[in-house]
C-alpha cells in the first residue's frame, strides 16, 4: 500500500543512487542499523542521521562513506543511524516519491509524549522512532540528514533556539541557515527533548543538502558530515581534510528567520506560481490561496522556505523567513 499522499508524478532525474546498506543492519547498538565507535574516553556523543525520509539518499550515501573510512573517534563516541528503514529499502527510482514513508512522515512524531502514547496508531514510523529514541535521547549532538522535493541550494535549519545558530555557524557550512520552529503537525527529531531546551548543551541541526535526487547533494551531504563532526573534536584533526576545500572561502553565512508557516486548511489549496523554494517575494506579493484566503508575502523580503508538492490538509505549504 502506498499513502495517497505519496503518490504524485515525478519529473525530475533520479541521479542518486541509494547505497545498498543491508551489511550495516547487524548493529552493536541492539537496534538494526544504528552503530556506534566508542574511543572508550571521555567525551561528547555524535549521532549522525540518515534517510528519515526513506526518499532521501544523499544522508545514506554519506553514512556509506563514514563506514567505509573506518575511523574511530580519538574521544567520545560517534553514532551512525540509517532511520526510516522500511521505507528506504523500498526506494525504487522508477517511483521515487512514494517512499518517502510507510504509513506517516517519521519526522513529526518527536513532540512531549508522542511516542510515549500506547493509544496512539502503531505505525511503521512510530514503531521504529521508539525504537531509535533512547539512543537519541542521549547523544549530545545530532546532525540529520536530509534533502528537499524542488531544486533548491542547500539550507541549515538551527531550530528556533540560539544554541542552534551558534552550533551552525561554528560547524561553517557557507549556506542559507535557517531560524525556525519546524511544523504545526509535529515535532520534528532534531527538536526532540533537550535540543530544544536552551539551557541544555544538547545540540542539533538539520541540514537540507539539495534536491532529492540530484548529484549536487551528495558532496553537501558528505562535507556537512565532516565539518559537524569536526566541530565536536571527537575526531583528529586530520579527519576528512581530503574531503575539503584547501582554503574557507570567506563570504558570510546569511541567516533568516521563519516569521509564518503556511499550514493547509481546505482541500483547495494552490500555490500562484510552481515556486521552486528560496524564491524571494516583495511584501504584498500573493503567494497562492487556500479556498477564499488568499496568502500573501508578509514580510518586506519574504523568502520561501521549501514550498511542497504534498498539499494536504494539516501539512505545512510553506515557511515564510526574513533575513536577520
Ligand atoms: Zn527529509
Amino acid at each position: 500500500m502506498v499513502d495517497k499522499m505519496l503518490d504524485y508524478k515525478n519529473e525530475l532525474p533520479v541521479e542518486l543512487i541509494a547505497p545498498d546498506i543491508s551489511s550495516y543492519k547487524k548493529s552493536n547498538t541492539g537496534i538494526d542499523y544504528v552503530h556506534t565507535f566508542d574511543s572508550g574516553k571521555h567525551g561528547p556523543h555524535v549521532f549522525i542521521s540518515a534517510v528519515v525520509h526513506g526518499n532521501e539518499p544523499c544522508g545514506a550515501i554519506a553514512l556509506d562513506w563514514l563506514f567505509k573510512k573506518e575511523e574511530i573517534p580519538k574521544r567520545g563516541k560517534l553514532s551512525l543511524g540509517f532511520m526510516n528503514i522500511e521505507a528506504y529499502l523500498a526506494f525504487d527510482p522508477s517511483n521515487p516519491n512514494r517512499t518517502r514513508w510507510v504509513d506517516e512522515d517519521f519526522n513529526r512524531l518527536w513532540g512531549p509524549g508522542v511516542l510515549d502514547d500506547k493509544e496512539r496508531k502503531q505505525t511503521s514510523e512510530y514503531l521504529r522512532a521508539r525504537e531509535v529514541k533512547p539512543i537519541i535521547a542521549e547523544v549530545d549532538f545530532l546532525l540529520d540528514i536530509h534533502s528537499m522535493q524542488k531544486p533548491c541550494i542547500p539550507l541549515m535549519m538551527a531550530g528556533m533556539e540560539q544554541k542552534g545558530l551558534d552550533l551552525a555557524k561554528s560547524v561553517g557550512m557557507k549556506i542559507p541557515t535557517i531560524i525556525d520552529s519546524g511544523h504545526k503537525e509535529g515535532m520534528r527529531m532534531r527538536d526532540f527533548g533537550e535540543f530544544s531546551n536552551p539551557s541544555s548543551i544538547k545540540n542539533a541541526l538539520l541540514v537540507e543538502c539539495g534536491q532529492h535526487w540530484e548529484k549536487s547533494s551528495e558532496p553537501i551531504a558528505i562535507e556537512t558530515t565532516i565539518r559537524f563532526i569536526r566541530n565536536t573534536g571527537i575526531m583528529g584533526n586530520e579527519f576528512g581534510l581530503e574531503y575539503l576545500p584547501k582554503s574557507d572561502n570567506d563570504s558570510k553565512i546569511q541567516f533568516l528567520k521563519v516569521g509564518k508557516i503556511i499550514t493547509i486548511k481546505t482541500k483547495n489549496f494552490k500555490f500562484e506560481k510552481n515556486w521552486q523554494g528560496f524564491d524571494c517575494l516583495k511584501k504584498g506579493e500573493i503567494i497562492g490561496y487556500d479556498d477564499e484566503e488568499v496568502i500573501e508575502a508578509p514580510f518586506d523580503q519574504t523568502f520561501l522556505i521549501m514550498p511542497s508538492k504534498r498539499l494536504f490538509v494539516g501539512k505545512t505549504a510553506v515557511r515564510l523567513a526574513y533575513p536577520v
